[in-house]
């Protein structure tokens, strides 16, 4: 079958033919229905070098967003039909330490021990035709459009995970999010905002067309540049956003949203450009908070998979043939997409 597959550091990954795998016990073979391409990805095989954080050695086919439908079960396997359509979960923790337990392996405590992250992060993922996941791992889509849905395993869990945790920020009349980076994560960030809350979301991103998507998806937009800070505080009656949410995680972004807060703000720094910023007691809103968050549980991609069959998700998603899966990683990288670009193989 073929696979991408990321062979070695800053080097774009390979479209190879490789055996299909076989699955193990407690595993299930998924024939591929679409495989999201995340910009954590190019992070991965292109801006990473050797031995820095975030950085996973090379030798294993990419794709953590996937969905499909169940092709194979592996021994001990019981409770799967051939040809339904699932979704598949990416963290792989060791499945039983206390944050496993709740679903979250995510922060597995024992993650220092296990050979991988997760599905495309470390262990073979689903930008290819069949994927092995192991059985605890696969969220049931049922007659939902699988093609579409598989963005939600990672562009929509992420920004739900850091939505859910700021739900206390943004509850009650008069309230405001921001949303920096309108990719694939920051559009379905403020569908997830749209429908959870009643705040009013405010979106920026360099790209005209993305914010045009993201007023379509119900944000007001404000452009970048000077004066950035003064327009989001403005449409904010002066007080500042309750909860921020950076897609991009760059030095300027970070400060855009940590000057753009209100008290007791909380900013969400959800893209890994590695940004460094400062903090003092007198420039910084009482009470205000700033965190990193890393997906979600599995528990919660239930709940994207639930919004999104009642239509509050809808994610926008560019196809490519198994053909065309390194142009759409090119794309991606030039910043060329329109919506997440999904390979059907
Ligand atoms: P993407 O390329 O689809 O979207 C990024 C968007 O940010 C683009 O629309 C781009 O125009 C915009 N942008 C870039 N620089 C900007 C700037 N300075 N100001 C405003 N907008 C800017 O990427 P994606 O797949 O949506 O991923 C977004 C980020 O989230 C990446 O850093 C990715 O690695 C990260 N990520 C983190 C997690 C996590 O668990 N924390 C999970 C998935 C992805
Ligand atoms: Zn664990």
């Amino acid at each position: 079958m073929r696979a991408v597959v990321f062979t070695q550091y800053e080097t774009s990954p390979e479209l190879k033919e490789v055996e299909r795998p076989v699955p193990g016990p407690g595993e299930v073979l998924l024939k591929v229905a679409g495989s999201g391409a995340c910009h954590s990805d190019v992070a991965l095989y292109k801006e990473f070098t050797e031995g820095a954080p975030g950085s996973i050695p090379p030798g294993f086919t990419l794709g953590h967003e996937a969905s499909g439908w169940v092709e194979e079960v592996g021994p001990g396997v019981q409770g799967f039909t051939k040809g339904d359509a699932y979704l598949a979960y990416g963290p792989i923790g060791c499945g039983h330490c206390k944050a496993c337990s709740r679903g979250q392996d995510t922060y597995c405590e024992n993650a220092a021990t296990m050979p991988y992250l997760g599905l495309g992060l470390g262990r073979d993922g689903g930008m290819a035709e069949y994927e092995v996941v192991p059985a605890r791992n696969l969220v049931p889509l049922g007659d939902a459009d699988p093609v579409d849905a598989a963005p939600l395993a990672d562009a929509g869990l992420t920004p739900y995970h850091a939505v859910k945790h700021s739900l206390p920020n943004l509850a009650g009349g008069g309230r405001y999010a921001l949303v920096i980076g309108l990719g694939g994560l920051g559009q379905i960030a403020v569908q997830i905002l749209t429908a959870l809350t009643g705040a009013t979301v405010i979106a920026t991103d360099m790209k005209e067309d993305a914010m045009r998507r993201a007023e379509a998806n119900g944000a007001v937009t404000v452009p970048g540049g000077e004066g950035q800070v003064a327009a989001i505080r403005e449409l904010t009656g002066g007080r500042g956003v309750d909860a921020a949410f950076d897609f991009v995680g760059a030095t300027p972004t970070i400060k855009t949203a940590q000057a753009s807060m209100a008290q007791g703000g909380r900013l969400t720094v959800v893209g890994i450009a590695n940004g460094v910023t400062e903090w003092s007691f007198f420039t910084t809103p009482y009470e205000s908070t700033i965190t990193n968050t890393y997906w979600g549980t599995i528990e919660d991609l239930h709940e994207v998979v639930a919004m999104y069959r009642a239509g509050q998700i809808r994610p926008e998603v560019e196809r490519f043939a198994m053909d065309d899966a390194l142009e759409a990683y090119r794309k991606l990288e030039a910043g060329e997409l329109c919506g997440r670009a999904v390979v059907v193989p």
